[in-house]
């Protein structure tokens, strides 16, 4: 649970924060024609007569997003509503050709749902989803490219939207941080969104009101458009301390859309309740309603992966990970690919079985790899040593062909090169020593010049074996196996 609260004068105030969450369907086709929705391309070349509206043409819904909006549903454990319809959403703007926006509004594809989220603190929190309902995403003004005139791209326009409402649930910027984070986990874990929201495949209206602790629900502000979980956090700070001084300076929250400037720090007002649009929806009288059966969901249900949490419970109980190990892989569907990848690698190499490696190739994952690729500011993908490769490094640990000091050192040239781990070992020699008679010729060597802390050792001070190993250690470069020099030293310095 976090105690976020805001200080006025005349005491602590609560923020209460619902999401309105707009994810891209990851289709090749848009929601109502078989244009591309490609990202990146030259502006208008991706737009059909559709979705240029030209008089006479008419939408064919596009199936894959369909089955898209019903996977994510119940992928949150929703409600799916075997019937709904797409409503006209009248405005008029620029950037919307048909003067109307098709989505869904009285009857919704997905109903109410629920995500866990997982805060800093090591504490869970549910947050309700109030409905998930599928629209078109609306053309692009560019105001960057004439000094007097804005242009339209409409390559984005018609392109399917899934809109995720969430319940006024979350209390504090932490939570809707973590909220949007596990809502676009769960997304590209089922293939709905790519979750890009650099690309702005993901965005976020943002709603936030205050008020006393124990007192009815405040008035609401919704920031629009808010493209970065950062940024999530840090318009709800502003706003909510901006809200909190309005009142207690006496005055009143309007009802308004407001938009958040992360340069400046501040939000500002687009428009109040006053000026809000009336959008007049009704039922698209081109499109009938979605009805589906219950073997259609059916199958949508078998077609989900593992999901992060399920995951994250199944690495701790079967694996014996540990719970924050385990958050740490299933958080990104990469690294969680990754991990799976390599452990399965792992166990072909050592014929060990999952659980007996699971915690090591874990903590090699996590420490060296992640470590590695967070210094160089790479990515899971773009990853220069493969699962197969790492598996091939933590084998040789396994079987004891290096030590994992070695096998450090192993890594950075693996990670600089792109080399297999044996051909490094085998190029420069690091081969852990087991031989005993190697070993012990060396500790005899180092007794025998060492003879003061032979004594003192003899004399009580124990501790002095560190000495005499790193001695060892030291004379082998590292490649002695230290459970052989432990094995050997004691007797002999015990005399
Ligand atoms: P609208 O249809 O006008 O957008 P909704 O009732 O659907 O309004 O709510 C939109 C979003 O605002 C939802 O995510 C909801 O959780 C959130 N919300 C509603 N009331 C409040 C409130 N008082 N404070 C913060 N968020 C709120
Ligand atoms: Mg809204």
């Amino acid at each position: 649970m976090s105690n976020y609260s805001i200080q006025g004068a005349t005491g602590d105030f609560e923020v209460v924060i619902g999401l309105e969450i707009h994810a891209q369907i990851s289709s090749k086709a848009k929601l109502f024609s078989g244009a591309s929705t490609e990202f990146g391309a030259e502006p208008n070349t991706q737009v059909s007569l559709v979705d240029a509206a030209m008089p006479g043409m008419l939408p064919t819904i596009n199936g894959e997003c369909i089955r898209q909006g019903v996977r994510t549903g119940l992928a949150i454990g929703a409600q799916i509503n075997n019937f709904s319809v797409f409503d006209r959403k009248n405005y008029f703007y620029a950037d919307l050709p048909q003067g109307y926006q098709i989505s869904q509004f009285k009857h919704p594809i997905v109903g109410e749902g629920m995500v866990v989220v997982d805060l800093e603190d090591g504490s869970k929190k549910e947050i309700g989803v109030e409905r998930i309902h599928l629209e078109q995403d609306a053309g692009k003004s560019m105001h960057d490219q004439h000094p007097e005139l804005t242009y339209v791209d409409l390559n984005r326009t018609g392109v399917a939207l899934m809109e995720i409402v969430s319940k006024p649930d979350m209390r504090s910027p932490e939570e809707a941080g973590a909220y949007v984070t596990k809502i676009r986990s769960i997304v590209r874990y089922i293939g709905a969104c790519d979750g890009n929201m650099e690309q702005g495949s993901m965005r976020a209206d943002v709603n936030v009101s205050v008020r006393k602790h124990g007192d009815p629900l405040g008035t609401r502000c919704e920031i629009k458009n808010v493209n970065s979980i950062r940024f999530v956090r840090q318009a709800i700070e502003v706003e909510a301390n901006r809200q909190v001084d309005v009142i207690e300076a006496g005055g009143t929250i309007d009802q308004e859309t407001r938009s958040f400037d992360p340069v400046k720090g501040e939000t500002k007002s687009l428009r109040s309740k006053e000026e809000a649009h009336d959008y007049r929806y009704f039922p698209d009288p081109d499109l009938l309603p979605i009805e589906f059966d219950d073997a259609y969901v059916d199958a949508a249900r078998a077609s989900l992966p593992e999901l992060p949490d399920a995951k994250r419970a199944r690495l701790v109980g079967e694996l014996g990970i540990s719970d924050y190990n385990a958050a740490v892989l299933v958080a990104e569907k990469e690294n969680a690919d990754y991990f799976e990848a390599i452990l399965a690698a792992t166990m072909d190499a050592t014929g060990k079985d999952a659980s007996s490696v699971a915690t090591r190739v874990a903590n090699w994952v996590i420490g060296d790899l992640f470590g590695a690729i967070n210094k160089a500011g790479k990515t899971i993908a773009t990853s220069p040593v493969s699962p197969a490769q790492g598996a091939a490094l933590i084998a040789l640990i396994e079987d004891g062909t290096i030590s994992g000091r070695i096998a450090k050192d192993v890594f950075e040239i693996m990670f600089e090169t792109g080399k297999d781990a044996g051909v490094i070992v085998e190029e420069k020699g690091l081969k852990q020593v087991s031989d005993t008679g190697a070993i012990e010729a060396i500790i005899d060597e180092i007794i025998a010049a060492n003879p003061n802390q032979l004594a003192q050792y003899r004399a009580g001070k124990d501790k002095l074996i560190g000495f005499f190993v790193g001695q060892v250690m030291k004379a082998t470069q590292g490649k002695a196996n230290p459970g052989v020099v432990n094995q050997l030293l004691k007797p002999k310095l015990d005399g």
